[in-house]
């Protein structure tokens, strides 16, 4: 691609940041810099027409944590980093809710379920009820998060489902709204968003950034963030992050729906919730860690088959209703949950390794990776 002369002056010369990625992530850096430094000349690039990765995909579950997986979490990793990730998770929401405002991305607070088929499983997690409670309380502030529930599995019209813990505090957003609202932030201030072009190489000179795009165009930027999350590999190969495929489904509309709330089964493998009369359905990457590992959105029948099983005799049993559409997005995750937020070279840093809770940290990971860039400490 050869560039006219008003081109290069309008989209590429003098660039101060380069934002590869324009998911949750990518989209917050590129507005906290441009706050920061409001005469900066701020590009974001992205590969897809759309955001293409997990940010226009999820499931919108504003979740900081279920007791089930809190638990788990703790017997692999250290347990000050599990309680970490919850206040970055639960500063991130915060932070998410007041630059969008709650009306505009839909936010309720209709609480977070999650559901146990066996007496064990529910017993081991209903005993740390307690102690996992004072934990919230010391760590972000709030009184009495979990609960035990008797009564939302009967009046969620369930089957199969015996036993119940609430998070009192847990809320979900429209994912599409979400995305929009950042982007008309980002268009207000001023930044420039360019949509289908790869990032294929970068090279920091100290003096500044080359960049080589798909296209042959190369340019350049004094910085650059890098928030391409379960695509990091391309970019970065010795990153702990690779790439977790999660697959969902929703159904058509549903008359006298009950549901109502953000449903988490089996450590949150599983997740459903309301939205517009339907339910949203997602997860099974338990049954196939390994074919999951990969960057391609295609869907595969034995995650599908299991998710309308579930949904047809766990969740909607006795309801008719179709499904409609079925779709899949890219996370990235590694060895532990927390992201990695840190500087590759003088003028590039990296924000990835999400996990599947980008919604709910991303926008503190973007203002986190600035706060790297530019030799601040977050707060
Ligand atoms: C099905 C599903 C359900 C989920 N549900 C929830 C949920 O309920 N709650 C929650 O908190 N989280 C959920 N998540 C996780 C959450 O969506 C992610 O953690 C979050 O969106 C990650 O944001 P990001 O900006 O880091 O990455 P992404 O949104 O993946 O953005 C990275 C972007 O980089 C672009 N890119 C990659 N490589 C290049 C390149 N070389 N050049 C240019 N552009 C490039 C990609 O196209 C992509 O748009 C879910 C994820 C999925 C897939």
């Amino acid at each position: 691609m050869i560039l006219s002369y008003w081109e290069k002056q309008t989209y590429f010369n003098k660039i101060d940041l380069l934002v590869i990625g324009s998911g949750i992530v990518g989209l917050n850096a590129a507005i906290d810099y441009k706050t920061r430094f409001p005469k900066a000349k701020v590009l974001v690039i992205e590969r897809g027409i759309l955001p293409n990765g997990a940010s226009t995909k999820n499931a919108g579950f504003c979740c900081f944590g279920s007791v089930s997986e809190l638990k788990d979490d703790i017997t692999r990793i250290e347990e000050n980093t599990v309680w970490e990730t919850v206040l970055l998770r639960y500063k991130g929401l915060n932070k998410l809710r007041k630059l969008l405002k709650d009306d505009i991305i839909s936010y309720q607070q209709l609480g977070g379920f999650e559901v146990f088929d066996i007496k064990s499983d529910f017993e081991a997690s209903a005993d740390v009820i307690s102690s996992f409670n004072k934990k919230m309380k010391d760590t972000i502030g709030l009184k009495m998060v979990y609960n035990v529930d008797k009564t939302k599995i009967k009046q969620s019209s369930l089957a199969g489902f015996k036993y119940c813990i609430k998070n009192n505090y847990e809320g979900q957003i429209n994912t599409g709204s979400m995305m929009q609202a950042l982007l008309g932030i980002a268009y207000q201030k001023g930044i420039t968003i360019l949509n289908n072009i790869e990032v294929d190489k970068i090279n920091d000179t100290k003096t500044h950034v080359e960049i080589s795009l798909k296209n042959n165009l190369s340019i350049s930027s004094k910085k650059v963030i890098i928030a391409t999350n379960g695509f990091a590999k391309q970019l970065l190969p010795d990153l702990d992050v690779k790439p977790a495929r999660a697959q969902v489904l929703i159904t058509s509309s549903i008359k006298g729906l009950k549901l109502k709330g953000a449903f988490h089964y089996q450590q949150g493998y599983y997740y459903f919730r309301n939205i517009d009369n339907r339910i949203l359905f997602g997860g099974g990457r338990n049954l196939d860690f390994k074919g999951e590992e990969t960057t391609d959105m295609r869907l595969t029948e034995i995650i599908q088959n299991k998710l309308e099983q579930i949904l047809k005799q766990n969740i909607l049993p006795k309801q008719s209703y179709k499904i409609e559409q079925r779709w899949s997005g890219i996370m990235g995750v590694g060895s532990e949950k927390k992201p990695i937020i840190k500087h590759i070279t003088k003028n590039v840093v990296c924000a990835v390794r999400m996990g599947g809770m980008g919604v709910a940290i991303g926008s503190l990971v973007g203002q986190m990776a600035v706060d790297e860039l530019e030799g601040r400490k977050s707060k």
